[in-house]
């Protein structure tokens, strides 16, 4: 995958209004490209308090030297109907175990309280991420609880990240249904947004 197109990606999931500064919030006109062969590919400069950052900075892709598209495709893989083990993920990738693993370890940690459509894991990822999900999710037991919410006017809708098709701009390797790129995107808004949502509570 093309690396300018996968960062354009990013960016417009991470900031859907235009390039929002990590460091004070401000946007809009403040906020410009830096340029030029010397710097990151990607670099904004807030005029608000003279801060740089990338669309990356303060989300689990930060510091990584694991090119963005390679980022996009372990999300990708996470989100498949099937099993996916670490092992598959490494040689998908052409990486080795070890950056697969703490590529997927880093995704996962940031949905820890994703309410979307749940990426299927391998074992050992499942390992980690099972016991923090709530064990009533999509049981008979946990949707007549819904229903009982839902007619006492007490219910709350999970906040799902909407995809936009964004992603869909990009070439998936071997090709992915709609639905599977639409759970990759909404996946990876969530993982983006990670800062923004803090600030929520
Ligand atoms: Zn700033």
């Amino acid at each position: 995958m093309d690396e300018a197109a996968c960062r354009e990606a990013l960016e417009r999931l991470r900031w859907p209004e235009g390039p929002v500064c990590p460091h004070c919030g401000a946007a809009g006109y403040v906020i410009s490209k830096v340029g030029g062969k010397s710097h990151r590919p990607g670099l904004y400069l807030c005029s608000e308090c003279r801060g740089q950052f990338t669309a990356t900075v303060g989300t689990p892709l930060e510091g990584s030297k694991l090119p963005l598209g390679k980022w996009i495709h372990t999300a990708h893989l996470l989100n498949s109907h099937k099993l996916v083990s670490v092992r598959e993920v490494e040689s998908a990738l052409g990486v080795t175990y070890k950056t697969a693993w703490h590529t997927v370890q880093k995704l996962l940690r940031g949905v820890q309280d994703y309410r979307g459509p749940l990426p299927k894991f391998g074992k050992t990822v499942q390992d980690y991420i099972e016991p923090r999900l709530p064990k009533t999710r999509n049981t008979l037991t946990y949707w007549k609880c819904q229903q009982a919410r839902k007619r006492a006017g007490t219910y709350k809708a999970p906040r799902v990240p909407v995809a936009s098709g964004t992603l869909s701009l990009l070439r998936f390797t071997p090709p992915a249904t709609q639905a599977h790129v639409e759970r990759t995107e909404r996946f990876l808004i969530w993982i983006l947004r990670d800062p923004e949502r803090s600030n929520e509570h």
